[in-house]
């Protein structure tokens, strides 16, 4: 008995296997770009009896309001195994359900996209600037599966792919190991200027979609290297990243919407001003995002791990996930000497007067501030609200926050005399959360800056 046993085991196990392991494969073409259209299609193999539950996401990962993605499908077509036809039905706004599918899903819809971004996609006739989550349909089930993506270019366009998925032999095939990795990976498709260098014994390259000048993409290009440094010596090193790279996606053009978002391995970086009028602006962004590869991506919430494309995430660390990578966008561009002490100091007065000046304290401490992100970040309503008086952002209250610690670890140091600094407790969060990967919560934080003191009672 034992030994049919553990062969039917055995079968059952290698049947459950090929099943995880069978590839989903996207495609998307743009053969429609100038009215901001895509075509996307998507197909499943290998699925059990029960109707494929097919999703558009609700969020997207950094950004913490819904956005109902949903809202931007149609032509929705789905056919079953060998072409058969299959009964789709919708049971909420963001589901199309396949049954009768007879073990194979086919599906084809396009995409509307005008709002170039860190959340949302933006197709036109110079670029394909997709938001994974805003633009690719998944399936509940599947989310272990590995993932294929074929992205067909129009003739002629010269354009190219920069994106944190993996390459393959093929220039515009990638690859990613499952759904959290290709949701978090947001793709630029367009006639980009591309500089790529070594550090540390890791790639790094910047994907510059702008209408400037050879010599701000040589200037804004140098700048990054130096603020890469800069971040690498708050740490003691780069963190690892995923197939040995990371990619800065920057698109500077009058009709994208400002942003930046921070992603495992990249960073998406629009702005409408160019760099000839805004270099140390967007310069800033790049400071923020780069931080976040440690802070945020690696160093991160336990509430945010993993991330939810079905609802809002709710983190109550955005203050320190935010606001204390936001003191650091300054204190880079000051260290990488891109701005001046007197800038530098005119910054962090402001800080402290917005802190300071805020009426908002009085309502929600700075977890309490974080856990508001849903409604404030990117969100949209058409109700008035109280937040001018009740809200400070968590990013100014976490900056705020990070700059009073700096200094207070500078003037008293440590129990036993030693000088410690901000980056020290950013050094052990590092240490223990980051290089570890395991999600912290408010008290580790707290324990950090206790083992960096020697002072637990000063770290509550
Ligand atoms: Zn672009
Ligand atoms: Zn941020």
């Amino acid at each position: 008995m034992r030994f049919p046993a553990l062969l039917i085991s055995l079968l059952l196990l290698s049947v459950a296997e090929a099943t995880a392991q069978s590839p989903i494969r996207y495609a998307i073409s743009f053969a429609n770009r100038a009215h901001h259209e895509a075509v996307i299609t998507v197909s499943f193999t290998n699925l059990d009896d029960r109707p494929l539950q097919l999703r558009m996401s609700r969020s997207s990962p950094g950004r913490y309001a819904l956005h109902e993605f949903a809202k931007n499908v149609y032509n929705f077509r789905a056919t079953g195994e060998g072409g058969r036809t299959v009964t789709v039905s919708r049971p909420n706004p963001h589901q199309w359900d396949v049954a009768g599918h007879g073990g194979a899903v086919s599906v084809t819809y396009t995409l509307y996209g005008d709002h170039a971004d860190g959340t949302y996609s933006g197709i036109d006739r110079t670029h394909a600037h997709l938001n994974m989550p805003a633009t690719f349909m998944w399936a509940r089930g599947t989310e272990q599966r590995p993932i294929e993506l074929a992205v067909h270019v129009p003739d002629g366009s010269g354009w190219r792919v920069a994106t944190q998925l993996a390459a393959t032999d093929d220039p515009l095939r990638f690859e990613a190991t499952d759904l959290q990795y290709f949701l978090d990976s947001p793709t630029e498709v367009s006639d980009f200027w591309l500089r790529t260098w070594q550090f540390e014994g890791q790639s790094f390259r910047v994907a510059l979609h702008h209408e400037g000048s050879e010599t701000d993409a040589e200037q804004y290009a140098t700048a990054t290297a130096a603020i890469v440094e800069a971040a690498e010596h708050v740490f003691g090193e780069l963190p690892t990243f995923d197939h040995g790279e990371y990619t800065f996606l920057a698109c500077y053009l009058p009709w994208v919407d400002g942003d930046g978002m921070e992603h495992r391995n990249s960073t998406v970086l629009t702005s409408t001003s160019s760099l000839e009028s805004n270099m140390n602006g967007v310069l800033g962004t790049v400071a923020h995002e780069f931080f976040h590869a440690w802070n945020v991506e690696r160093i991160r919430p336990r509430t945010l791990q993993p991330f939810d494309f079905e609802r809002a995430n709710m983190s109550g660390e955005l203050w320190f996930a935010e606001g204390f990578t936001s003191y650091y966008d300054d204190v880079f561009l000051w260290r990488a000497s891109l701005i001046d002490d007197e800038t530098f100091a005119g910054r962090m007065g402001g800080i402290a007067n917005n802190v300071s000046n805020a009426r908002g304290r009085q309502f929600f401490s700075p977890v309490e501030m974080s856990r508001q992100a849903p409604f404030v970040d990117a969100a949209t309503a058409v109700d008035p609200n109280n937040r001018n008086n009740t809200f400070l952002s968590y990013y100014t209250w976490g900056s705020g926050i990070a700059l009073a610690l700096d200094l207070t670890l500078r003037a008293d140091g440590a129990t036993d005399g030693r000088s410690v600094t901000l980056d020290d407790v950013m050094r052990e969060m590092w240490r223990t959360h980051g290089v570890t990967e395991i999600p912290y919560e408010v008290p580790d934080v707290e324990a950090a800056l206790a083992r960096v003191t020697d002072n637990p009672g000063f770290a509550r």
